[in-house]
């Protein structure tokens, strides 16, 4: 009989250290509970239960995900389809009318999200450089949302999270961190103060490019519980099977983080001295513009290098072409390395167009550099 209950939320999971938590937490418990986490593909469940229709009161499946990012992120979390479903439902708590600040460089698909809704009326939206820390107090301190991603995508900027919370505390606007690039294990944001973290679990969490899953963690019940109601009204509900995938890719993802952001120092430094590489932007370099936040405020510099090929757009898109450790494809955080011309992409014309954004994943770091090397080389003339 598969077990029913909700997953262990226990406290104690709270008190070992993240690489544990992601292990131990979310996890079924009791005599004779499967030690690994069942797949409860059930849409309907018999009356008389916790539960009776998955949309409404979710699955197994999907809470135990839920535990496991909660005890990750240090507060109560909530699974959604994908990130931009999550992303959609906490801009689904704004004010009509309110102001929402968003960076000048952020994840595109959150701009597009931002501004379809002002073009309805719903919402303001307004735009800040990550880098102006002022900029961000005065806004965080009259907006109805701010959002912040640290490092942002693609240009790997990174927030002063806990001075922009610090200028928040108390008012009504909603602090959200966008905690995607930086994951639970690098940047900890209901703990710097942020209302709201946001992850597309699509990308680290999963970790293998096979699924679409999206979770928001926060301290508020109130929060929580209207996130739950959006997301049985609209239904953006997670899939149990991409939850389980996420679950059994998040258990690795310690590991797989250490491995690719070792790389990924390795190769941001060489690629800095490559004759055809203008300029590399990794928060980990001295060279990046805020490196010493980044230094301060992140448990490890990530996994993803920006970097401009000299020569402009057809240099670059032919590197993307050259390589073949490496994919030609977009998205990151998964085992496999990839990179794609950001500045190819509608709406990111604040970009260099020879930018090229390489997630580094787990594969052997010299042949991911010797893969690299000779695509730069190729691409000469
Ligand atoms: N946030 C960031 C920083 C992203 O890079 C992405 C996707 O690339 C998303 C959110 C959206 O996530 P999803 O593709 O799971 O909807």
């Amino acid at each position: 009989m598969l077990p029913v209950s909700r997953a262990s939320h226990a406290p104690h999971d709270r008190e070992l250290a993240l690489a544990s938590r992601l292990v131990a937490s979310g996890r079924t418990r009791g005599e004779g509970a499967p030690l690994s986490d069942p797949l409860v593909l059930a849409s309907t469940f018999l009356h008389g239960g916790e539960r009776a229709y998955a949309r409404s009161e979710g699955t197994p499946t999907w809470e135990a995900l839920e535990a496991l990012v909660g005890s990750l992120e240090g507060g109560e979390s909530v699974a959604f389809a994908s990130g931009m479903a999550a992303i959609a439902a906490l801009f689904d708590e704004l004010a009509p009318g309110a102001e929402v600040v968003l960076p000048l460089d952020v994840y595109q698909g959150v701009v597009e999200l931002a501004q379809a809704g002002e073009a309805k009326g719903r919402w303001r939206v307004s735009r800040v450089a990550l880098e102006n820390t002022e900029a961000w107090k005065r806004a965080a301190a009259t907006a109805g949302m701010v959002w912040l991603e640290a490092p942002s995508n693609p240009l790997l900027t990174v927030a002063d999270v806990r001075a922009i919370a610090a200028a928040e505390r108390g008012r009504d606007t909603r602090l959200v961190v966008d905690n995607t690039l930086a994951t639970s294990l690098n940047l900890r944001p209901l703990e710097l103060g942020a209302d709201a973290s946001v992850q597309s679990a699509t990308k680290f969490l999963g970790g293998h490019s096979d699924l679409l899953a999206g979770v928001v963690s926060a301290k508020s019940a109130a929060l929580v519980e209207s996130l739950r109601r959006t997301r049985t009204r609209t239904g953006a509900t997670p899939g149990a099977l991409e939850c389980l995938l996420t679950l059994r890719g998040a258990r690795t993802m310690a590991l797989r983080l250490e491995r690719a952001q070792a790389s990924a120092a390795v190769l941001a430094a060489r690629l800095a001295l490559h004759p055809r590489v203008e300029r590399v932007r990794y928060p980990g370099l001295v060279s990046h513009p805020t490196h010493a936040l980044a230094r301060e405020q992140l448990g490890g510099f990530g996994a993803l290098i920006s970097f401009d090929v000299r020569g402009g757009a057809p240099e670059a898109d032919a590197v993307c072409r050259n390589v073949r450790l490496v994919r030609h494809a977009t998205s990151f955080g998964a085992v496999e390395s990839t990179l794609e011309r950001r500045g190819a992409l509608a709406g990111q014309s604040h970009l260099p167009p020879s930018l090229v954004r390489l997630g580094v994943g787990i594969e052997d770091v010299e042949d991911l550099w010797a893969d690299l090397e000779r695509a730069l080389g190729e691409s000469v003339g």
